[in-house]
């Protein structure tokens, strides 16, 4: 049974460094974006909701935005058995790093160490400016559209408002990057969870933890590129896999 096997791999493991990806929070109802109901594919124009050239040019966008961001689910949803799978994890003090693809903040509501989350793609509970270094919350924000403001600008200059998400023609942070990486190269297991490994850097991270030597296993319900790569592949339902992976 590959569920024993890994098992005994996390039990033996010293330093385990996890990657997460949008799989760990459908089954808390969270859409992804690419699969059959995921959100951009039902409606293919959010995705220029996170592209910022289309953000920048086009108030209509930006308008939209706001009013997906005042309805997105991760102000509602609550975590699954696979975020607090990963708690326990950091509770038997072997997580180095629990790196994450999603935006919805639901590692740390299920009680994960936040120093040890890194949002690589960032997190929707913050807001920046385009055109100055102000920061403000999500919150606050979104109070100003309900009082009447559809596209809020930057109160200290005027400039265009946009959630602390990475969007698509952005940098990524490198910060938080490196952070990953020296995570990925330092583990003895490194664990991939929910994600399609399709996307930069999250599969690059991969590479840097099989060039260490670490031991790698995917959970995840669809094939990855990383499959014949991986020491063990487990493709039943995320929030089923990890209790009984992790779960001591
Ligand atoms: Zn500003």
């Amino acid at each position: 049974m590959d569920v024993n096997r890994v098992r005994d791999w996390i039990d033996a493991a010293d330093t385990v460094t996890v990657l997460t990806g949008a799989g760990v929070s459908t089954e808390s109802g969270i859409p992804d974006y690419r699969g059959p109901n995921g959100a951009w594919t039902k409606d293919p124009d959010s995705a220029k909701y996170v592209d910022i050239d289309y953000y920048v040019r086009d108030p209509a966008i930006r308008r939209r935005a706001w009013i997906r961001r005042r309805e997105h689910e991760a102000w509602t949803v609550e975590p699954n058995p696979a975020h607090h799978a990963l708690v326990t994890l950091e509770a038997r003090g072997k997580l180095t790093k629990l790196i994450t693809q999603n935006i919805d903040g639901l590692h740390q509501k299920a009680g994960q160490t936040p120093t040890n989350v890194l949002e690589i793609h960032g997190n929707i509970f913050g807001v920046e400016c385009l055109g100055c270094d102000a920061t403000t919350t999500m919150r606050a924000t979104l109070d100003r559209v309900a009082a009447g403001e559809d596209d809020p600008a930057c109160l200290s200059c005027g400039g265009i408002l946009k959630s602390s998400t990475i969007f698509f023609g952005q940098q990524l942070k490198t910060d938080v990057l490196y952070a990953a990486a020296e995570s990925a190269q330092s583990c003895d297991l490194f664990l991939s969870v929910g994600t399609s490994l399709t996307v930069h850097p999250a599969a690059g991270l991969v590479d840097i933890a099989l060039q260490s030597g670490a031991r790698l296993v995917i959970c995840n319900a669809e094939p990855t590129p990383y499959d014949h790569r991986a020491d063990a592949v487990l493709t039943d339902p995320i929030g089923q896999t990890l209790p009984a992976i992790l779960n001591n």
